[in-house]
Order: structure tokens, then sequence, then C-alpha cells
């Protein structure tokens, strides 16, 4: 069994976030106090006891409007609570019961699910079970008079809701997931990709809000690895919600970037790499990710047997920073290769991830060094590589350690690079190479080192 998810509603402003950021055991984020305000939904991880759980704040649900992103809201608490095994249903026993607090509780109702009814603002013991008592009304049990900010009646809920779940050594360890994020200019296809990823609804593992304002993840699983889709809102276009100016902009594509392992580059084939692709292929290679480019609309062109070797000289040529990166050719529309985009994010993801060790590495750099040796400077004297290391990954970093890191031209680490890449592989990743000047005796001290290890 998967980790227990619980969903807080209720109307806006009642304290959901307040009481989410208490089971998160945070002190209190930040709160509005405008109706209606949307803001960062997150996913967080709580726990009582030997339980841990996850609690998702569904954001305000108001049912009898559908301006700005209400309807959004409405459908990401859906999907949350059918994702849930208990609901928490804040209200405002300071404000009493209201219409809206009616038409939540009829809903819930409708839905076979646990639900405990927080009564929240409740700061005095004895005033506060006065004000809850209204609420027994709603039919939905027992109201629990609690107040989120002071942390009274928190822990007869919490005792109240773990009832619910499973016992602690059934609950399965979430297991790792691959951060991806789908980026490209408007209309290239990437919500008709993003479509072809998740149309399977038995797929659908859960809709996990991200740390920007409505960047909602979603994730879908295959063959037991999971694949946290980055910022599925900034994709997906929602008919009759209105979008500010800068939901669709390149930061939000910037954004989703930094937060991903890899990153899917989506090009229209018709139009070819355009000066925007460029931009955001250099932004990937700053970040460091993985990626792969994903040539859609691949049914829209006219080919002959010459055609992908062509189109692939020309996407190389043209996306200089992206040279690691392989490339697909699918169509969204026709379905054609869709599925092997995630086989590439797989390798890619490993490659990203790789270590190799220090031996692996020294016999790979002494047969780049033996076919091509380093450039000598104009006095004549050599440029020398002692030994190389990897220090990190996700990117993979090698530390070079040489005399005189001046002596070594650009060309020439481009060459070494394409020398570990044709050795050792690292598909899809950038590669970091750091060259260290140093001191003679150190170098072969440390160098013992290595080769004893
Ligand atoms: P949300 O819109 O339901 O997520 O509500 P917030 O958590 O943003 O809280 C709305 C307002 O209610 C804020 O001004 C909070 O300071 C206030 N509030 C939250 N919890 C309590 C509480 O336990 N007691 C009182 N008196 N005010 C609270
Ligand atoms: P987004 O703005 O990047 O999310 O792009 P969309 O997924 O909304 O697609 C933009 C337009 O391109 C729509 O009219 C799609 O029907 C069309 N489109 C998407 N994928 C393909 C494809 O593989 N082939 C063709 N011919 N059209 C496509």
């Amino acid at each position: 069994m998967s980790r227990p998810i619980v969903a807080i509603v209720g109307r806006p402003n009642v304290g959901k976030s307040t009481l989410v950021n208490r089971l998160a055991g945070e002190r209190i984020a930040i709160v509005h106090d405008q109706p209606g305000m949307t803001r960062d939904r997150t996913y967080r991880e709580c726990f009582w006891g030997a339980h841990e759980f996850t609690v998702v704040d569904t954001g305000g649900l108001v049912f009898a409007d559908d301006t700005e992103f209400l309807p959004l809201i409405r459908e990401q608490a859906f999907t949350a609570i059918a994702q849930s095994c208990a609901v928490i249903f804040v209200v405002d026993g300071q404000e009493g019961l209201t219409a809206a607090d009616w038409q939540i509780g009829q809903w819930l109702r409708e839905q076979s699910l646990p639900v405990l009814l927080a009564v929240n603002k409740c700061e005095s013991a004895n005033s506060g079970l006065a004000l809850a008592g209204e609420f027994w009304q709603l039919g939905l049990g027992e109201p629990i008079a609690m107040s989120g900010i002071h942390g009274n009646g928190t822990g007869e809920l919490l005792d109240e809701l773990v009832k619910h779940f499973p016992a602690p050594d059934q609950v399965e360890p979430e297991p790792e997931e691959i951060k991806v994020a789908i980026i490209g200019r408007p209309n290239v296809g990437k919500s008709s990709l993003l479509n072809a990823f998740t149309g399977e609804k038995r797929a659908i593992v859960s809709p996990i809000s991200g740390t920007t304002r409505d960047a909602i993840d979603m994730v879908v699983s295959r063959d037991e690895k999971r694949y946290r889709l980055i910022d599925t809102a900034g994709i997906r276009r929602k008919k009759n919600v209105e979008y500010g100016p800068e939901f669709f902009g390149i930061n939000r594509a910037f954004k989703a970037i930094e937060r991903s392992d890899v990153v899917l580059l989506v090009i229209d084939a018709v139009d070819g790499v355009t000066e925007q692709d460029q931009k955001l292929a250099g932004r990937i290679n700053e970040e460091g990710r993985a990626c792969v480019i994903v040539v859609n609309k691949w049914d829209a062109v006219e080919k002959d047997s010459y055609t992908i070797y062509d189109y692939t000289q020309e996407v190389k040529s043209r996306m200089m920073f992206l040279d690691y990166a392989p490339i697909i050719f699918v169509s969204a529309l026709t379905g054609q290769r869709v599925t092997k985009i995630l086989d590439q994010v797989d390798i890619v993801a490993e490659q990203h991830r790789r270590r190799v060790s220090t031996a692996v590495l020294n016999e790979a750099l002494t047969e780049a060094t033996s076919w091509h040796s380093p450039p000598s400077s104009r006095q004549g004297k050599q440029g020398k590589i002692y030994y190389c290391t990897q220090v990190s990954s996700a990117p993979p970093a090698i530390v070079l350690f040489v005399n005189d890191p001046q002596r070594f031209n650009d060309n020439y680490r481009r060459y070494i690079e394409k020398q570990f890449r044709s050795a050792l592989g690292f598909e899809g990743t950038p590669l970091r190479l750091m060259w260290r000047g140093k001191n003679q005796r150190e170098v072969e001290r440390s160098s013992n080192r290595a080769t004893r290890v």
C-alpha cells in the first residue's frame, strides 16, 4: 500500500493553509486575507506517531463561481480527493455555518470517503465547543473544535485521522522518481504530448503541486518507474480560465528546467530550430540538466530516406549547446514513437546520475592523451594531465589535475570531453570538466592515494 494522502478542503480563508503548516510541523508561512486568493498549494509530508502521510491543501473550494482560477482549483480538488484516503473539511467556527459550507458538505457526503470536520478558529476550549456544535447539522459526524494558529484540538484531529490509515508497516516506501520538464515554444505540441503520456488514465498516480504558484505536477508510472511531469498547469491551456501574461512565459519554462532532472525540449518539425529554441537549449545546458530533443509533428514533414539524417545534422548544428542530447522524431498526432520518449528519458536520467570510478576514468584519459598529447605553449612547455576523478554527479563533474590549466586550449578541452563520451557514454547529460593546476608534490600524493583506492 502506498503512503496515505489526506486532502484538506474548505472554502477560502477558513484557515486551511495555516492548518497544513501546523500539521507539517512548520511555523505559519504566508496567509492571505483576501477570499478566493490562490496561492502555493503543496503536498506536504507529515507524521503523527508511527504514521507517515501526505497532506494536500486543495485551495479554496467555491462551487458557485467560475471566474479566475476557481474551475482549475475545483478540478485539482476533485483529483486530489480521488487519491486520498480521508478528507479534512475545515470550517470557520467564528464565522459559523455558511451557505458555501453547506454546498461543500453536501458534495463531500456524496464522496465515499471518511470526512473529519475541523472547526477552526476555536482558540478557547469552552466557547470552542459551543461554536463547533452548530456544525453537527452538516451530517458529517462530530465537529472537532480546534485552532490552527494555537494548535489546540489538532492532536485530537490527528488521532481521529490516523484511524483511517493502513497500519504503518503495510505502507511501502515511495519509489524514486525522475523529474521531467516538457518545454518548448507555444504550439509545438507540448500539451498534445502530455496527453499522450497521461492519456491512459490508469497511468496517473497523482497530481502534485509544485513550489511555484499553480505549478501542478503530474506523476505517471510505467514499469515500476515514476516520472514527475513538472508544471503540467503551465503546459495545459484550460478553456474558460484566465491566465496572467506570465503564465506561459519563458520564465515559467526556466523554472521548470530548474526543477527537473531531464528536459524534453520540444521542437516543431515544420518550423525547425528557432532562436527561442536555442535560448532554451542554452539554459538547459547552463543548469546542467539531462536533455532529449523531441522533434514533434514528424507526420507533417515530407520525407525520403535521407530526411531523418539531414534533419538530425541540421538540429545538431543549430543546437550547439545540446550536442550531447539524443534527438527523437515523433508525432503526438499519430502517436508515432511517442512511447519511445520515456525510454530515452530513462537512458539520459541514468547517465546524468552516473558515477564512474577513478580507475576507469583514468584509463580513458590515458587512451585519449596517447592518441593526441596535450598542446605545448609557445615557449615549448607542454601541458600535462596527472590524473582525473569524478567529484559529483547530476550532472557528472570531473576534475582534471594538470600542471597548468592555461596550457590547455578550448580545442584540447573539447577533444578530451569527446573522448570521455566516446569511451564512457554519458549520452544526454552535460559533462562538467574542471581543469585544476596543482603543486606537483601534492598532485603525486593524491595520485598515489587515488591508485590505492
Ligand atoms: P485558507 O484560505 O483556508 O488557506 O486560510 P488561511 O490559512 O490563509 O487563513 C485565513 C485567515 O484566517 C488568516 O488571516 C489566518 O491568520 C486566520 N486563521 C487561520 N487559523 C486561525 C485560527 O486558528 N484562529 C484564528 N483566530 N484565525 C485563524
Ligand atoms: P503547445 O502549445 O506546445 O502545448 O501545443 P499543442 O499541443 O496545443 O499543439 C498545438 C497545435 O499543434 C495543435 O493544433 C495540435 O493539434 C497540433 N499538433 C500537436 N502535435 C502534432 C503533431 O504531432 N502533428 C501535427 N500535424 N500537429 C500536431
